[in-house]
């Protein structure tokens, strides 16, 4: 058996980026992942400019070696289409001009294959000292003892941890079984994703598409460009619609790459690289509880996905480096009860609460396509309505005034 302090079940990027923060820490840590690396995730493989901060914090060294890096894209902002068509362009800097060279030498976005960068994360995890990384292990039991977690997996693979993150992804059996958290279809959003090559009139700076489209809603369709003319292509639709709508997501992607009438064209000379995969989008729409005695559950096992955007791995990421900052403070003081625990519930809420509640604002408003439509033109109209959107990707602030009425009435009516 393996005693250790901090035990992370997934090396995905939330149990990542928790080990990285440990190790940064000095605290000594075990990872365990089922998967050998490198390994697929289906995903959008958007990396937002949270991820790019969060691995700062730790190491401005790794954001070097990820920069350079062949297998991502540089991206600088999103392209949001509404249902009309209308679109509107939001760069991820406020002063994001394309034509300035400086500007360019710093994205804050990429967009890179999971395979990839999953691989990366556990790359840099190999270069810790404080860190040990088990590759092929299920972890299949949690048991809960006086002094600690004993963590096993199939083939007698045994770990004692005075304290788990659980990391384990959206089908986490520890968030269902211990932590009581099951999947609600009006939370959750079922998701799909294709590789296909040779799209064309991909954005100059490689903004990675929402498109909100009629047929569609309330899901969406999107296309974020690949390196070497590749784009990740997929369809995500909140579950409830799903259920009610009876809908095939996959014959749903299929039917607008070969009928929609502006989507087609852009298709018209692509090709589908291996198969359509779907996985589960567990959204941050609704507070949970999410952590325990002795316990913390971080990224896609903690339901943490932004409902609007569909972006889990800059909150995968964030939560991780406050689990870690909490399992510092719980080792410091050795207390591991439900009430210390806790603490880290409400970090949660202070650093991403205002943020998810506006996004599951945002998620249903675009089930009114007229509304929407209407919102997309002032703000493409309104300069000061866009450097606020602009904003928002980086000031916890403005989100903050985001959710009040009275801001909006304020700029619209130029006060
Ligand atoms: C279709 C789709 C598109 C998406 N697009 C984007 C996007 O563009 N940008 C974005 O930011 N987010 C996107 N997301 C969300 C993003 O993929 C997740 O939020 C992110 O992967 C969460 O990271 P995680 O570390 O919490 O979990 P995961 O990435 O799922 O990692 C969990 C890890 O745990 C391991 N594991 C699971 N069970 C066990 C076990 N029993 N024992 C040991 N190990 C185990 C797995 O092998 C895995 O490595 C998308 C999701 C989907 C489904």
């Amino acid at each position: 058996m393996i005693f250790t302090k901090v035990c992370i079940i997934g090396a995905g990027p939330g149990g990542a980026a928790a080990a990285l923060n440990l190790n940064k820490a000095g605290i000594d840590c075990v990872i365990v992942d089922k998967a050998v690396f490198p390994r697929d995730k289906i995903c959008g493989d958007g990396l937002s400019g949270k991820v790019i901060t969060s691995l700062k914090r730790i190491d401005p060294e790794i954001v070097a070696r990820l920069e350079n890096a062949g297998f991502k894209l540089n991206s600088w902002g999103v392209r949001f289409v509404a249902p009309g068509r209308r679109q509107l362009d939001i760069g991820y800097r406020p002063d994001f001009d394309k034509d300035n060279a400086a500007h360019k030498q710093v994205p804050i976005g990429y967009v890179c294959k999971r395979l990839d960068f999953d691989n990366f994360l556990v790359e840099e995890l190999k270069r810790c000292p404080h860190v040990q990384l088990f590759e092929g292990v299920n972890i299949n039991k949690y048991t809960l003892e006086s002094d600690g977690y004993l963590v096993s997996g199939v083939d007698g693979f045994e770990i004692k941890a005075q304290l788990i993150i659980v990391a384990n992804g959206a089908y986490s059996s520890f968030t269902k079984e211990v932590a009581g958290i099951h999947m609600e279809p009006k939370h959750y959003v079922a998701g799909i994703r294709a590789y296909y090559k040779n799209v064309t009139g991909t954005n100059a700076d490689n903004f990675i598409e929402l498109h909100f489209l009629k047929s569609l809603l309330p899901g969406y369709f999107w296309i974020f460009p690949l390196p070497d003319g590749g784009a990740n292509v997929g369809v995500g639709m909140l579950s409830e619609a799903v259920r009610r709508k009876k809908i095939n997501l996959k014959k749903e992607l299929l039917n607008i790459v070969q009928n929609d009438p502006v989507i087609k064209e852009r298709f018209k000379d692509a090709q589908l690289e291996g198969t359509i995969d779907g996985y589960g989008l567990p959204l941050g729409s609704k507070k949970r509880k999410i952590s325990g005695e002795r316990y913390m559950l971080i990224g896609d096992a903690a339901y943490l996905i932004d409902p609007f955007t569909g972006e889990g791995i800059g909150n995968a990421f964030y939560s991780g480096r406050l689990a870690a900052q909490q399992a510092a403070l719980s080792l410091q003081n050795s207390d591991f009860s439900a009430a210390a625990m806790a603490r880290y519930d409400s970090e949660i809420e202070r650093v991403m609460g205002a943020e998810l509640r506006l996004s599951h604002k945002l998620q249903k408003f675009i089930k009114y396509p007229i509304l929407f439509d209407t919102f997309l033109k002032i703000t493409a109209n309104n300069k000061r309505l866009k450097e606020v959107f602009t904003c928002m990707f980086h000031e916890v602030d403005i989100r903050k005034k985001l959710l009040r009425p009275s801001f909006y009435i304020d700029i619209l009516l130029n006060r």
